[in-house]
């Protein structure tokens, strides 16, 4: 846009700025600032992912509502606040509502006829037949075309609904899922971690969790570079996921740290089956898979601990942090059950 003459760019400018009021205006899109922003970002191709997504959307629903706009701006900043999610929700709540005012009203319509047919039987019997029969007509023809009309409104909003509902799974997905690794991230596991220190209380049943913090990381990264470092905890989190049984809940705590929940273990249980896991990474030699450049061994330390008494989540995570301290004190690669 740089190189155009003066001329050229005003028109450009003026298509540009008709283009974005066009395109709000074919979705019913407020011209809000963040709209604005969002649609004038797409027309120029300045996010090749924005493009994408609402091409997608687009192309999936149709149209691109406010929701909807709001989710793939959200996404675009790498983030969904629950402010986000509560307005979508409230969204979502308003046209329930809208739904139980149409049946509500298809619901007096059809008692108003009720009436209505009630009071044309008797004047059959009593009054002039023709004028009684057009009137009985008329009143079901309009009942007809309300009922349609009331159905059709119905399954509109409801599709609405529908999209909405998806776009908010979509969105709480996103929200609880860590980007890199696509493990559930430390929001999902805090809700995973109540619900299940609850169950295992309710049943009686062992609960266990473990701290994996990878040994000496920080060194990948000055030696390697930050994209290696990357890898190298996409490497980590695909190794303590692979073959996981179904009651195990793997999330990426932060940085280099995942947590592992292992529901009916206990913590011995849950550390012999870390430890595997551990010494099968620890026999590996690494390279730099482009330039054939040497890592070396990848090795991480873990700390478990059980669920026990009246314990909750942060009790028993700060009894697995002081384990998986001790590991690093004793020469890390290892894992510890706190004590
Ligand atoms: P220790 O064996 O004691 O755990 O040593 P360490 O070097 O692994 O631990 P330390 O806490 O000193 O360093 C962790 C490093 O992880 C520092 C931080 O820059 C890096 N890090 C955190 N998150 C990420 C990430 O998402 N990607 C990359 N590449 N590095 C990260
Ligand atoms: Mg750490
Ligand atoms: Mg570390």
């Amino acid at each position: 846009m740089g190189a155009l003459p003066q001329e050229n760019q005003s028109s450009w400018t003026a298509d540009l700025y008709a283009e974005i009021g066009a395109m709000l205006a074919a979705h019913g899109l407020e011209p809000s600032p963040a709209h604005y922003e969002l649609i004038h970002c797409y027309l120029t191709a300045g996010d090749a992912q924005l493009v994408t997504a609402i091409d997608d959307t687009i192309r999936q629903y149709g149209t691109l509502t406010p929701a909807m706009a709001a989710t793939i701006a959200a996404q675009r900043r790498g983030e969904l606040s629950p402010v986000e999610l509560e307005r979508m929700a409230d969204d979502a709540q308003r046209r329930l509502q809208a739904i139980a005012a149409i049946a509500d009203r298809s619901g007096r319509d059809a008692r108003d006829y009720g009436d209505a047919l009630a009071r044309n039987v008797s004047a059959l019997e009593i009054g002039p037949k023709s004028d009684a029969l057009v009137s009985l007509m008329d009143l079901t023809r309009a009942m007809i075309d309300k009922t349609r009309s009331a159905g059709e409104e119905l399954r509109r909003v409801s599709d609405e609904v529908m999209t909405l509902r998806s776009c908010l799974a979509e969105a709480r997905k996103t929200a609880e899922t860590d980007a890199l690794t696509g493990l559930p991230n430390r929001r999902a596991l805090d809700m995973k971690m109540r619900l299940a220190f609850e169950a295992a209380r309710d049943q009686g049943s062992p609960l266990s969790l473990a701290i994996c913090d990878i040994d000496a990381f920080k060194a990948v990264n000055d030696q390697h570079g930050h994209q290696l470092g990357d890898k190298v905890i996409k490497f980590m989190a695909g190794a303590l996921a692979r073959n996981a049984p179904e009651s195990l809940y793997i999330a990426r705590y932060g940085g280099e740290e995942f947590v592992m929940l292992f529901e009916g273990m206990t913590a011995q249980q849950a550390a012999d089956y870390i430890d595997v896991i551990r010494a099968e990474i620890a026999a590996r030699e690494f390279k730099v898979a482009e330039t054939g450049r040497p890592i070396g061994r990848l090795t991480f330390s873990a700390g478990v601990a059980a669920l026990e008494g009246r314990k909750g989540p942060t009790a028993t995570l700060k009894l697995a942090d002081a384990a998986l301290y001790r590991a690093k004190r004793d020469g890390r690669n290892c894992v510890r059950v706190a004590e």
